[in-house]
């Protein structure tokens, strides 16, 4: 069993004074295989107050200076790449090949993506030309709470705390308690850098409690969390009563227009691979899947058949399977929006409930999909965050918008036509934040965030930093 019971506080690895011990369990195997410590309000205190005293000296260095030190950090995170995403697949279940290259491998190309804006970005500048003694300088915001979930633990954590740094704050993560291992090396590598004492520090914890102290606490000026809708309006509120600056990035439930001039074979079956990726705990899986009605048939076929050759195995195996769910709690929640697909009528045509054949043990599902879903049903209204994609056929273009448009949510949407006017014309009047078109990716350092209940603000590169940053004006300096 491993000992991960220390907070990293003001450039030391320190003990508890006032928390208690938390078992990490293996999603493979439902055994412990770690100790760490859910701290309480005096550790919660203890890293705020040196995340206080850091501020004024890390502020002031320059843009330069920080990336700097971010180089130095990338530059360990490179040597020490390949154990983050062991550590990962065993937190939260990943497969060993996907948690190298996708999971660990997203901290990599996030910190050279704030390196490159470092280099760019203008702190200070004149208002506009032609006018004296007006500047705008561009400070950064204070004392920064990272709040981050399990599901990409270290994309969301280096999202964050690479733009935190950049922009010159000072913080305090609490990651996931479910995950919370990756963190832990994660702040070995910001010691192995050599970042000032103070500057970042991390403690472990629950939402309830040291969650919600740093998204309550006078003296943090920015709150950036990453998880649960439900959990972003607590913080939202909790963040409210000292007027603090909150970003969040919350959850999806992000349509796929599948267009009948597309090539509907490979669409339908990357549409579905992307759903299951990560055993679908990714908040922009696609997993509204509308399919326009003359190919609509094919496409449920196309998927169901994708769904069934979708290997489910041990995280530690090589190859390109997908793991276990993160938590029995996952596992349950993942069973009952199976079953309430069943209830209510959608016609299930591959997966189901219960765990795939021959497994009796870790919490692996059934990659699933529900054909002839209708809008008001619970699988197409609410996020489910596993491995289960549901299809709608749709007549019409402006049915397929508003089908799309028809959620609380707006993070991402994807486009399959072959049609280069409709994809500008359905790109337009899709409320979402990140449009993807013909399986296109989002480059590095592009800017990740939603529309509506995903979430406020953005994260990568430039737009990234900018969360952390006050805007000052300078006026009468000639
Ligand atoms: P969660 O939102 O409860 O937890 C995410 C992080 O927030 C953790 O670090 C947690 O300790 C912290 N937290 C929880 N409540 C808090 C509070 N009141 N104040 C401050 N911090 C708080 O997520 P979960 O319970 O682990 O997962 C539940 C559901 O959330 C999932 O089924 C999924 O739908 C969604 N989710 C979405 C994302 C995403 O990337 N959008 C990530 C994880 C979970």
């Amino acid at each position: 069993m491993l000992d991960k019971t220390e907070f990293y506080i003001n450039g030391s690895w320190v003990p508890s004074q006032d928390g208690h011990s938390f078992p990490v369990l293996n999603p493979a195997t439902e055994d412990a295989f770690a100790t760490i410590t859910l701290g309480g309000a005096k550790d919660a205190e203890a890293a705020i107050a040196a995340a206080k005293a850091a501020f004024p000296a890390w502020s002031m260095t320059s843009p330069a200076d920080r990336a700097g030190y971010l180089q130095k950090l990338l530059d360990v995170y490179i040597a020490r790449n390949d154990e983050m995403g062991a550590t990962i697949s065993t937190e939260m279940g990943a497969p060993i090949d996907m948690a190298v290259s996708d999971q660990a491998g997203s901290g990599i190309s996030h910190l050279k993506a704030f390196i490159r804006a470092l280099g760019t970005m203008e702190f200070q500048r004149p208002l506009r030309q032609g006018v004296e003694g007006q500047d705008i300088a561009f400070e950064a915001a204070g004392i920064a709470a990272l709040i981050t979930p399990w599901n990409w633990p270290m994309n969301q954590v280096v999202l964050k705390v690479g733009a935190a740094l950049a922009a010159g704050c000072t913080m305090v993560l609490k990651p996931s308690e479910i995950a919370p291992m990756s963190s832990i090396l994660f702040a070995e590598m910001i010691d192995e850098a050599g970042f000032p004492a103070g500057v970042f520090n991390m403690v472990n914890g629950d939402g309830a409690g040291v969650g919600t102290i740093l998204s309550s606490h006078p003296d943090i000026d920015v709150v950036s969390f990453t998880g649960s809708t439900r959990a972003g309006i607590l913080i939202s509120k909790a963040a409210a009563d000292t007027v603090k600056t909150v970003s969040l990035e919350l959850g999806g439930k992000s349509p796929n227009l599948v267009f009948d001039d597309c090539d509907v074979e490979k669409a339908v079956r990357m549409g579905a691979a992307f759903c299951f990726n990560n055993t679908g705990q990714s908040c922009n899986a696609a997993t509204r899947m509308l399919v326009q009605r003359s190919v609509y048939d094919q496409a449920v076929e196309i998927a169901a058949a994708k769904a069934n050759a979708t290997k489910v195995d041990l995280p530690s195996n090589s190859g390109n399977h997908i793991g276990p769910l993160v938590s029995e709690a996952q596992f349950n929640k993942v069973q009952s929006m199976i079953q309430a697909g069943i209830d209510e009528g959608a016609r299930l045509v591959a997966g189901g409930v219960g765990r795939p054949e021959g497994m009796n043990r870790g919490w692996f599902v059934k990659p699933t999909v529900f054909a002839d879903a209708t809008a008001d049903m619970t699988i197409i209204r609410e996020e489910i965050f596993g491995p289960v994609l549901a299809l709608m056929p749709f007549d019409s273009e402006e049915e397929a918008i508003a089908l799309a448009n028809d959620t609380p949510y707006g993070l991402a949407a994807y486009i399959q036509t072959g049609d280069k006017e409709r994809a500008k014309r359905v790109a337009a009047r899709l409320r979402a934040g990140m449009i993807q078109v013909n399986g296109a990716s989002r480059a590095a350092g592009s800017p990740f965030g939603g529309y509506k209940q995903s979430g406020v603000g953005r994260e990568g590169g430039f737009w990234g930093i900018e969360e952390f940053l006050e805007i000052k004006t300078i006026s009468g300096i000639v």
